[in-house]
């Protein structure tokens, strides 16, 4: 049987070198048989695990990371969160429709920030909010837009000149923003390693273990380099690496996307970071760049796509170094400090896809590019389908799920015309 293949980036995530080392779990070793085992220790997987434990006191749940905690994509993402979701448009059914879903961003939200707070996670969790910032005419019409969705909704927010924006972040680049303060930034490193490090002590976290097969004989048989769990009950928590499993495979696709942060800038350069001592940007076109301040005297920014596979890493550096250059031409001879790729996984229809995939198998993925509370809502949620408590019918609802995405080759074709197009009409807010 093929090996199965999980991320293996060239690139340390820059959040996790930031911080302290941490002392990885020992790899499994030997075989071992549990009542349930969850593959990925990612939001998702660590949301899952935690509440398994919870519903099945005295149950050993192994949880299988193949690389290391701090080193997922649930630490190489920008650290962006909300405790509410927007609605889509004006009118009383988006209204209608983001209100039961902040219900549930809430309820995620809350049980990570409960354990950050009961556990003494130190992951910087601030209430910055965020600027929507267009560049380009198309994407002032989009913040235009968004400011109309807020005023109807009653969103705290503040519309942003390009000299508001000059004095709040440091750069003249984006001619309008909308601040809307109800959102959240934070370390994402140290906010998942502080999770798997609180886990339930039922839940037994092996590192660097891999899962390279998994079948159903009876009870489910996965296959690590140094072991073997036979397991009852499984969780694919792989995002979008559940379809390396066979899963999946006509809903998800994997996307890789990359970011930088600089040096410390030289206390002769400090003010092109701006007053705000905390604060983030999300684009106007969903092809366009991130950014983000990052503690006193660093700047990050997020951008480019590459799909089912990992770019060059000098086309990486390349392009991140021209966005960069772009917004802050002052700033040419500030070198990069950190650059590191992540996966995501989108869906066509922008929901993701959860529930049970096969005999005692379930999974969760599609976060598409906002999964840190998603993850974690997702994995919980799933932990109750398994132990038969709770009704998920109201949050699936809500979300939706992911549809088909047509079959190899229309997929790959249509992925690059759809993102040659995005490219061209993102233009300069890239
Ligand atoms: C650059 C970047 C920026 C982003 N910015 C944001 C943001 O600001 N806010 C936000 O909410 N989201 C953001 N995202 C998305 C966010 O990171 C994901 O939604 C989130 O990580 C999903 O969590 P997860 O647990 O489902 O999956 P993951 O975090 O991907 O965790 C899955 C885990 O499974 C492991 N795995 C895979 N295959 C195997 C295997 N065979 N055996 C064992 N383990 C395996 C992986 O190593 C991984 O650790 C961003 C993503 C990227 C890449």
């Amino acid at each position: 049987m093929a090996r199965l293949t999980y991320p293996n980036y060239p690139a340390r995530c820059g959040w996790n070198v930031m911080l302290p080392p941490r002392q990885a779990r020992p790899a499994l070793e030997g075989p071992m048989s549990v009542p349930y085992a969850v593959i990925g220790a990612g939001y998702t997987g660590i949301a899952a695990a935690w509440r398994l434990a919870e519903l099945a006191p005295g149950a050993e749940i192994a949880l299988l990371e193949a690389s290391v905690v701090g080193e997922g994509s649930s630490a190489r993402n920008s650290g962006f969160l909300g405790r509410r979701v927007m609605p889509k448009e004006p009118g009383d059914r988006a209204a209608e429709r983001a209100r039961i879903q902040s219900r549930f961003q809430a309820e995620g939200f809350d049980w990570l920030e409960e354990r950050i707070r009961t556990c003494g996670i130190d992951c910087n969790l601030t209430r910055a909010g965020y600027i929507r910032a267009a560049a380009t005419e198309q994407g002032q019409a989009v913040v235009r837009a968004a400011l109309e969705v807020a005023r109807s909704n009653a969103l705290g927010h503040e519309l942003l000149s390009r000299a508001d924006l000059e004095r709040r972040i440091g750069t003249a680049y984006y001619g309008m923003g909308l601040y809307l303060e109800d959102s959240y930034l934070l370390q994402p490193a140290a906010l998942v390693r502080g999770l798997a490090d609180a886990l339930p002590s039922q839940v037994i976290l092996y590192e660097n273990t891999p899962v390279l097969s998994l079948r159903r004989d009876g009870k489910w048989r996965i296959e690590t380099p140094g072991g073997i769990v036979l397991a009852d009950t499984i969780v694919l928590a792989t995002n979008g690496f559940i379809t390396r499993f066979g899963y999946l495979k006509s809903r998800l696709v994997t996307i890789y996307t990359y970011a930088a942060v600089t040096e410390a800038l030289p206390d002769a350069d400090r003010q092109w970071a701006g007053e705000d001592t905390d604060w983030g940007v999300l684009p106007s076109h969903r092809l366009g760049t991130t950014l983000r301040r990052v503690g006193a005297d660093r700047l990050m920014v997020r951008s480019l796509y590459a799909y089912e596979g990992e770019l060059e890493t000098t086309q990486v550096t390349r392009a991140l170094r021209q966005r960069f250059e772009r917004r802050w031409p002052a700033l040419s001879h500030v070198p990069f400090d950190y650059v590191w790729g992540g996966t995501t996984a989108l869906t066509m229809n922008g929901s993701p896809w959860w529930g049970r995939i096969d005999e005692n198998a379930y999974a969760s993925g599609g976060c598409n590019g906002g999964g840190i509370v998603k993850g974690v809502l997702l994995g919980k949620y799933l932990a109750q389908l398994i132990a038969g408590q709770g009704d998920p019918g109201e949050l699936i609802g809500s979300l939706g799920l992911a549809n088909w995405i047509a079959p190899e080759p229309f997929r790959t074709v249509g992925f690059h015309v759809a993102s040659a197009y995005g490219q061209r009409k993102a233009g300069m807010e890239m």
